[in-house]
């Protein structure tokens, strides 16, 4: 039995001061859930929110590059991270995929130092509307799954979560449907099988995002391949966040 996440990703919003009043008021509000709830902020308020010793909600980053240390000039660590208080790290969203031309060997080089340092990664993947369009999702989000995750090693596997997120619902408003992004999902399983083995392939959580609100949560959750939810703007508000979490 997989047990629910829900993520939030608040890209570059919220100064500390605000990242530290939205994660108060959400620990308090989403406390008694069965759900894993992480908020994934800003490098410059992870202090802030270990510091604030949250129970239920647990902290993440954004990004971070691969080398331990070193002449790197305005990157982050996977070790800085452990040492600020977080457990999980967003690795690949599309953004970062298309803003910042991050590939998938980057992208592997990150994932494996994540589980290194004992990081648990969340693993975006996801195909633009052109790619969609000419009915190769199921291709690409194979492909991103299988070279991200090169040489993690089966006992590893069930530390990663993968974030199912198509490109053209990020931000637009635009969602897939419960049963289209189960389909897309069931076929990352498949992979992960052939990759890792069916018994640690079940264990693996894979989350929907694209465009999540409370009114659109339950029909992504009631479906059985779905294990959470990866939410950009609805996280940035208590009552929307609460509403998710709360499905
Ligand atoms: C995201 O940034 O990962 C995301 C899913 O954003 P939104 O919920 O705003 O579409």
């Amino acid at each position: 039995m997989r047990t629910p996440i829900i993520a939030g990703n608040w890209k570059m919003h919220k100064n500390v001061g605000e990242a530290v009043e939205l994660a108060r008021q959400l620990d308090e509000m989403v406390a008694d859930s069965a759900v894993e709830v992480v908020i994934c902020a800003p490098f410059t308020s992870l202090s802030s929110l270990s510091a604030l010793g949250v129970n239920k909600v647990k902290i993440g980053a954004q990004n971070m590059y691969f080398a331990e240390a070193g002449a790197f000039t305005g990157e982050i660590s996977a070790t800085m991270l452990e040492d600020v208080g977080c457990e999980y790290v967003i690795l690949g969203h599309s953004e970062r995929r298309e803003i910042f031309k991050e590939d998938d060997e980057l992208i592997n080089k990150k994932v494996l130092k994540a589980l290194e340092v004992g990081l648990k990664p969340i693993l975006c993947v996801g195909e633009t509307l052109a790619q969609r369009k000419a009915g190769e999702t199921e291709n690409v989000v194979v492909s991103q799954t299988t070279k991200g995750l090169a040489g993690v090693s089966p006992e590893l596997i069930e530390q990663v979560v993968i974030a199912y997120e198509p490109i053209w619902a990020i931000g637009t408003g635009e969602t897939s449907n419960g049963k289209d992004a189960n389909e897309v999902i069931a076929s990352i399983r498949q992979t992960l099988a052939k990759l890792f083995g069916d018994e640690q392939a079940q264990k693996v959580r894979i989350q929907y995002g694209g465009s999540v609100k409370p009114g659109n949560i339950a029909e992504f959750m009631e479906q059985p391949e779905i294990d959470g939810a990866l939410v950009g703007g609805a996280s940035l508000n208590v009552k929307d966040f609460v509403g998710i979490v709360k499905y």
